[in-house]
């Protein structure tokens, strides 16, 4: 690892000589005090002289001291520093320095952490940035605690947006409700049946339209569910709810935003990134339009969160990266790497793939969205050109299914593919081992252990939990754990979920001594899973998770010690400042920081291809 940091190191080194060469000429010429156009470019020549004769002065680094701060080390050991070096030019953190080391007298500016403690930028391994953003700017249900609750906000939100065509929501919940089951297009309709209104659950795995919303995507008694989907019914009629599959059926309908309105939902969610530390996301499932808006906002440099892609659909995977994973754009900004794929659904909705029937729904097992031979395929065709599959399984069926593929195509491709599993949420235990054998990477949210703890166990009953949300075990057996949020499924603030991974206690202490607390990791291992973890799992170990020489000097600083703090304490961490590449990208109180260094300052030159293979 240290050796592509050396190799990397004259690309700082051989920029610093030309910008202070053209930069010493233009200043004398530009002079308005120059009153002898002879003398000018006399000086300008001297100037020149000098410049080029002496050696180059190093670009001074920027020093954040006074620091309680903390990073892991390559070894993955918790090591403490008190000031952090960094070269604003490329970027890229230049030293630790312990409380004895001698400062640096020539600096290019200096920031006092004022004793706060500093960490990595936070890493998010399953993220949907752009859902997020729409999130952000449509209606949000996720905290209403009824129906009626519910009803009420969609009307204040049709009165409060007349011009939009269709109304789309999220985040509604019915167990939450406690409403026994699902809210129907009637419902819906009781708070706005003019205009389409399309209303997703929590989960994501289904949504329920009014009848408007099915009228404008031609659905009628005889529409079927798609493949993986299913259509609710009330008597034959359709009832307003999708399941998996079937909500393309009225997803397709809703109208694409305009491309501001895609822009404005990108802000929201770097903003709402930002301000809980995520300095970088993996994307789960970007399409060609989120590209294109991520795109827009790297060619204006109003990409500030680092975004490790995996593409939606092959096509514009294939579109996009053509025969293989991307260079990193915009300085590291944004690289698409791999494909999103699905082999079932989510628990909630029943749609997770068991090895036997549901504990509360007997005759129901899941729904595959994908057969093995679709995954061979496709971990076939991906593994050919170095894309990485990151395959979405939840049920212990659907995880079963999935290790059984890899193991397969891994026999092929036994060098460093980084296969990945997103959820692993119910895995029978004679299949944990089998994560570790193949280097396979288990992508999971701690916090979907405290959401979905009694939804678990109503779903499976009492015998089919040991292997469930088994981080430790995972850990143990060999695996490599990144860990996430899946937002906007939950909130993308990583400090619960750093709370959860040591506890398994719900933010209200549930249930007393943590679920299944055998399963618990140690905070280290915690804080790897949202740093050098979740770098590991994007192939950007190399530049990204820690604090050491070479790597970007993405950092946090904190409002308490999470190294010397309770679960609870860690879960109220608060954020006050954001740095990524040596610039202070967000703040607290100011936020976003019109004061921030721009975009193309603080980052480093263009990484080229040949470092992106060197870094696989
Ligand atoms: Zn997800």
């Amino acid at each position: 690892m240290n050796f592509s940091i050396a190799k990397r190191k004259p690309f700082g080194l051989s920029l610093s000589k030309p910008c202070f060469f053209f930069f010493g000429v233009r200043k004398e010429k530009d002079s308005p005090s120059t009153s002898s156009g002879q003398t000018g470019v006399f000086m300008a020549t001297l100037f020149a002289v000098v410049a080029l004769t002496l050696p180059a002065p190093a670009q001074a680094d920027a020093l954040l001291d006074n620091a309680n701060g903390y990073t892991l080390d390559e070894d993955g050991n918790l090591v403490r520093f008190t000031g952090l070096l960094f070269d604003p030019e490329t970027g890229r953190v230049t030293g630790l320095l312990d409380r004895r080391d001698d400062r640096p007298g020539d600096l290019e500016f200096l920031h006092d952490a004022e004793g706060r403690t500093v960490i990595p930028g936070l890493i998010d391994a399953h993220g949907h940035v752009m859902g997020l953003g729409y999130g952000a700017i449509q209606l949000d249900l996720s905290g209403t605690a009824s129906l009626a609750e519910a009803q009420a906000m969609i009307r204040d939100y049709s009165a409060a947006n007349p011009t939009l065509r269709w109304i789309v929501g999220r985040g509604w919940n019915q167990e939450v409700w406690g409403l026994g089951r699902y809210p129907t297009a009637a419902d819906i309709d009781a708070a706005e049946s003019d205009r389409p209104v399309w209303l997703v659950r929590v989960d994501g795995h289904a949504g329920v339209a009014n009848h408007a919303a099915m009228r404008a995507a031609n659905i009628t008694t005889s529409s079927q569910a798609p493949d993986g989907g299913r259509i609710e019914r009330d008597g034959g009629e359709p009832n307003g709810v999708f399941v998996d599959a079937a909500m393309g059926l009225i997803q397709s309908a809703v109208p694409i935003p305009e491309p501001p309105v895609r822009d404005m939902a990108l802000r929201a969610a770097q903003n709402i990134l930002l301000g809980y530390g995520v300095t970088t996301s993996h994307d789960m499932g970007t399409s060609a339009d989120d590209w294109s808006v991520l795109r827009r906002a790297g060619d204006r440099g109003q990409l500030s969160v680092r975004v490790v892609s995996y593409a939606g659909d092959l096509e514009t995977l294939l579109d996009i990266a053509g025969d293989g994973p991307t260079p990193w754009l915009y300085g590291g900004r944004l690289r698409m790497v791999g494909l999103k794929l699905y082999a079932d659904g989510a628990l909630g909705s029943r749609g997770a793939l068991l090895n036997a029937p549901y504990a509360d729904a007997p005759d129901q097992m899941g729904l595959a969205l994908s057969d093995g031979i679709y995954l061979r395929n496709r971990l076939s065709r991906l593994a050919i050109d170095r894309f990485q599959p990151a395959i979405h399984a939840i049920g212990d069926g659907a995880n079963r299914e999935v290790l059984s593929v890899i193991e397969e195509i891994a026999t092929r491709y036994t060098d460093d593919r980084r296969w990945r599993i997103e959820h692993a949420q119910i895995v029978d235990p004679v299949d944990i081992p089998r994560f570790g054998q193949h280097g396979i990477i288990a992508s999971m949210q701690p916090v979907h252990q405290t959401s979905d703890r009694l939804m678990a166990e109503a779903r499976l009953g009492p015998n089919r939990l040991q292997g469930a949300y088994a981080w430790n075990s995972m850990l143990r057996t060999g695996a490599h754990l990144a860990f996430g949020s899946d937002y906007p499924v939950e909130n993308p603030n990583p400090f619960p979920g750093l709370a959860v991974a040591i506890s398994r206690q719900d933010a209200n202490g549930q249930p007393v001594g943590g679920w299944q607390a055998h399963e618990r990791v140690s905070m280290s291992e915690a804080f790897a899973g949202f740093t050098t973890g979740a770098a590991y799992a994007g192939f950007a170990e190399d530049r990204i998770g820690r604090l050491g020489r070479g790597f970007y000097a993405d950092f946090l600083i904190l409002d308490r010690d999470i190294f010397d703090a309770t679960p609870e304490q860690i879960r109220e961490t608060v954020v006050l400042e954001t740095w990524i590449g040596g610039g202070r990208t967000w703040v607290r109180s100011a936020q976003p920081n019109p004061n921030a260094p721009p975009m193309d300052a603080p980052i480093g030159p263009m990484i080229s291809e040949d470092e992106v293979t060197e870094g696989r």
